[in-house]
């Protein structure tokens, strides 16, 4: 039976395969989108509280870097595997090319469960990785990330770890300001005073926010009594809701791991109200929140799988892979679905909703903000700026707007769904800064 990685990577290489193939591109072409450039593997020696020497294994896939430096994240959990960190860097590729921004596709990941290293064992394992890895990161060559389990505090150590190396390989004992600020942006996902993009915690939620207005406007549907749902109250789930409800979109159900709320009459949710709750009283099957007052029998507990079956107009997967699957996929009520989470559709159910004429924006597209902010955090570091948090959102906006703009045309023209289209103006991209 095949691992997750293997089957993830085997959906990511038949999408390009598939679309590749339809739009011509030659075999040695294809090859070159299937395989990564270089995978490294290395194992990792740690220092243990106790004394003992430990060992990880670790990689960084660097799939393809024809529109720029390797770009994406560094994952620690104990299912990585390096059929795992292909499928993501992969992904990773196509996702910059939608994205419009110059950055190929990478992505790392050691094989650990933090949760049972203690502080100082997770920084002495966030350096070695860097140790491993120097000669194959820099702001020109591979920018890593933060992914699953792995914080801007990580980034801070591993970016420390990685100046330190260029310090005493270029002999530059007291560098400028202007040379640590290029050093420093070989990382990303840094916290803002190491030099961190302002903005980049809410950009994947605020990117989805983009791709859906963006898409409401070519459907010529207004606000007006839209509803919308949303799986996952985490940073992305939290932020999207947050900032369609600021927009004035009416989020009427939101789920975490646990629970789902809904109001009576699906009565619009204060998302900020609900979030504070939560926090409160550590549940969020409580919090049933509007115009700021929370009252504990104001709505309907929600199972999870409920979430995603509720008549609303608009469903958001931002919580897990695999979600909407053959199990639910005729339950599904939303004409559109947004795709915040990695993956929440599998094949069969996608080929359903598709043929349903449900209307999917695809992950690549929809939660490709955090992508672009780090690229922006990349250039500020490069150029030793510092941006305000609106010029940042001003630029995010409008790489996202013309990234949907670009795809919907091709979805139009080429009379494709939008996620065919993103996968080819991905590959178009590439091949054509091949030749
Ligand atoms: P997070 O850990 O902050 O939040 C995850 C949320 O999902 C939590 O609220 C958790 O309670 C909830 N959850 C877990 N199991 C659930 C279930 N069965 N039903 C409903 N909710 C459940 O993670 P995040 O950063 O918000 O990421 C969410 C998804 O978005 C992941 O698929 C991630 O890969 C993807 N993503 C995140 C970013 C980013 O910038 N954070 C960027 C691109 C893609």
């Amino acid at each position: 039976m095949q691992s997750q990685g293997q089957q993830m990577l085997e959906t990511a290489q038949t999408l390009i395969l598939k679309t590749s193939k339809r739009l011509n591109v030659s075999d040695e072409v294809i090859s070159k989108l299937l395989n990564p450039n270089h995978i490294h593997t290395v194992d990792i020696p740690v220092i243990m509280d106790d004394g003992r020497t430990e060992i990880f294994r670790g990689y960084r896939v660097q799939h393809n870097n024809v529109l720029g430096p390797y770009k994406g994240g560094i994952r620690f959990h104990p299912q990585v595997s390096q059929e795992e960190v292909q499928a993501l860097a992969t992904l990773m590729s196509i996702k910059t090319s939608v994205a419009g921004i110059p950055l190929g596709g990478g992505k790392g990941g050691v094989v650990v469960d933090p949760r049972k290293l203690s502080r100082l064992e997770l920084e002495h394992l966030s350096r070695a990785y860097v140790d491993k890895l120097f000669m194959h990161i820099g702001e020109d060559t591979d920018i890593p990330a933060p992914d699953v389990n792995t914080t801007p505090e990580i980034m801070a150590w591993m970016t420390d770890e990685y100046v330190q190396h260029m310090k005493s390989e270029t002999e530059t004992p007291n560098p400028s300001h202007k040379q640590l600020s290029e050093w420093a942006a070989a990382f990303t996902g840094k916290p803002v005073h190491l030099g961190g993009s302002l903005g980049r915690t809410e950009a994947t939620g605020r990117g989805g926010v983009i791709a859906l207005v963006a898409l409401l406007a070519k459907l010529g549907r207004s606000k007006e009594s839209l509803t919308i749902a949303v799986q996952g109250f985490g940073n992305v789930g939290y932020y999207f809701s947050k900032l369609a409800s600021e927009q004035g979109y009416k989020v009427v159900a939101v789920s975490d791991s646990k629970t789902g709320i809904m109001l009576k009459d699906q009565a619009e949710l204060d998302v900020v109200a609900t979030l504070q709750c939560k926090t409160e009283k550590g549940a969020l099957g409580e919090c049933f929140c509007e115009s700021g007052a929370c009252r504990i029998d104001g709505g309907k507990t929600l199972m999870n799988d409920e979430l995603l079956t509720l008549p609303v107009d608009v469903l958001v997967p931002a919580a897990l892979e695999n979600v909407i699957n053959i199990e639910n996929m005729k339950d599904i009520r939303a004409k559109i679905i947004v795709e915040m989470a990695n993956g929440p559709i599998t094949e069969d159910a996608y080929e359903y909703l598709i043929s349903q004429g449900v209307i999917i924006i695809p992950d690549v597209l929809a939660n490709a903000g955090g992508v672009v902010v780090s690229y922006l955090e990349w250039l500020q570091g490069t150029k030793n700026e510092r941006w305000s948090e609106q010029e940042v959102n001003d630029k995010l906006h409008e790489i996202m707007t013309a990234a949907f703009e670009r795809i919907w045309n091709q979805s139009v023209k080429r009379n494709i769904p939008l996620k065919e289209a993103a996968f080819e103006v991905a590959i178009e991209r590439i091949v054509n800064e091949m030749h």
